[in-house]
């Protein structure tokens, strides 16, 4: 992310992935729909059939579909057989046995209780039966599901034929009834959990694209403001900066209690146009072409001998000690922008310099490979903590045991070197333990 040029942020993403979950909901609602639809009938049909079979034909046949069967031992045992199952079974309302006589169904026998108002006794007709009951009773159809509605309510009904073993034809038909409602409402629940699951990510996934948005407006008012003061604040510095300059020139006659106050606004004003330097070339970083950089071969000893006489003073006060590991030869070399790279490494070198404490060593090394170098700087400084540490080259972050060792830092120094990593093709990345120590590594392609 770039603190100075925020709208480079892509966010194509987002569109892409509520486009994707969209048609993932829709697509397996309609899956798992087919699927429990197709689940559901088949165990109900398979239900139907196998209380069809436990109760048998035998006592059927015995029946005259008339009230003289409510004396008879088969209709009565077929009945107590039918009432529990369907106590046996509670989301089952009624089971029934329906013949035909001339064309017109009529009850065997059912479930419910004599005493009950839903109640039909033998050779009740059964005007309102559909065209499917019509068909699996004259034979014409195998077995089925149905939603219907008669003076009862409204159902959804497994359809299955009973065969005469002796004609091997249809003479009566098994019916359960399901409440249309309660049917209706298991399927929606079990189709509902894939769209509610893809729903729950949609708005997880709408809330951090707001979040993103308001972050990158934010961003641009924050980069907006920088960049105007920067500019506002660089030419006035500047002139202050090399009037100082002039003044530490020729110092004979001055006190030394001015002397060191003509050195202090140098020092302060240098650093503050470093920083403001900083900030604007950070966003022309963002503006430049990988291929418009300069690809200069930098022997790397030198460069860094130069990058650190800068800060011998505040090595010399907290009497630190650079060390140069084996790795970097008097021949190793990187390429790239030389004032750039040098900001970069400078960046790295003077925060192992600024987050160690006092008398410890810090090493710089560089391991080359065929096509790149990566260059590194290990210190046993104040280390980062492991939950900040994602954070650290955003720009304008500092961690909070940084803050509390020093006042001194912007947040910004790691944010730029990040830039000219990756201008250059290459990247940063560190490892740390809070506490123990830091190592930065910075790798850049050979050339
Ligand atoms: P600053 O001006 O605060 O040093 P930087 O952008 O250079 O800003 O670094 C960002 C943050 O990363 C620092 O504030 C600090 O928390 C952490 N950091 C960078 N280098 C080190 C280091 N060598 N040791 C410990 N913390 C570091």
């Amino acid at each position: 992310m770039s603190f100075l040029h925020p709208l480079k942020v892509y966010n194509w993403y987002y569109p892409v992935i509520i486009t994707t979950l969209v048609v993932l909901g829709v697509l397996s609602t309609f899956f798992t729909y087919t699927k429990i639809t197709a689940t559901t009938e088949d165990s109900f049909l398979q239900n139907a059939r196998t209380i069809t079979a436990a109760v048998g034909t035998d006592k059927l046949l015995n029946l005259t579909g008339t009230t003289a069967d409510l004396t008879n031992p088969d209709y009565l045992s077929l009945k107590a057989q039918l009432e529990q199952t369907r106590e046996a079974n509670t989301d089952i309302r009624f089971i029934y046995f329906l013949g035909s006589s001339d064309g017109m169904p009529f009850f065997f026998v059912d479930s419910e209780p004599s005493s009950s108002s839903d109640y039909s006794p033998p050779g009740q007709t059964y005007p309102e039966a559909s065209q499917l009951v019509h068909s699996i009773l004259s034979g014409k159809t195998p077995a089925g599901i149905e939603m219907s509605s008669d003076r009862w309510g409204t159902w959804v009904s497994a359809l299955v034929p009973v065969i005469n073993p002796n004609t091997n034809k249809a003479f009566a038909l098994m019916g359960m009834d399901i409440q249309a409602t309660s049917y209706s409402r298991s399927i929606f629940l079990y189709t509902s959990l894939p769209a509610i699951g893809v729903s729950l990510i949609l708005v997880l996934v709408v809330i951090g694209s707001v979040i993103r948005k308001r972050e990158e407006q934010f961003s641009r008012l924050k980069s907006d403001l920088v960049s105007m003061a920067s500019h506002e604040i660089r030419t006035p510095l500047t002139g202050v900066f090399w009037s100082a300059e002039g003044l530490s020139k020729d110092m004979s006659n001055l006190s030394e209690e001015q002397k060191s106050s003509i050195v202090l606004i140098k020092n302060h004003t240098k650093d503050l146009l470093n920083t403001i330097n900083e900030f604007l070339d950070s966003a022309a970083v963002e503006r430049t072409g990988k291929n418009e950089i300069a690809k200069e071969k930098i022997i790397l000893r030198p460069f860094l001998d130069e990058i650190i006489k800068d800060s011998s003073l505040v090595v010399q006060e907290k009497t630190l000690k650079i060390t140069f590991d084996d790795s970097i030869k008097p021949d190793t070399y990187i390429v790239g922008d030389r004032n750039r790279l040098k900001k970069m490494l400078s960046n790295l070198i003077t925060n192992a310099i600024k987050y160690s404490k006092d008398g410890l060593t810090i090493t710089l090394g560089n391991t080359h490979h065929r096509s790149s170098s990566i260059f590194w700087v290990k210190d046993y400084g104040i280390g980062i903590p492991e939950n900040e540490q994602p954070q650290i080259f955003k720009g304008f972050f500092r961690a909070s045991n940084a803050k509390r060792f020093t006042d001194n830092g912007t947040g910004i120094g790691l944010h730029y070197a990040m830039q000219v990593a990756e201008l250059h093709g290459g990247r940063i990345w560190c490892e740390s333990k809070e506490n123990i120590g830091s190592t930065f590594f910075a790798e850049l392609p050979n050339s």
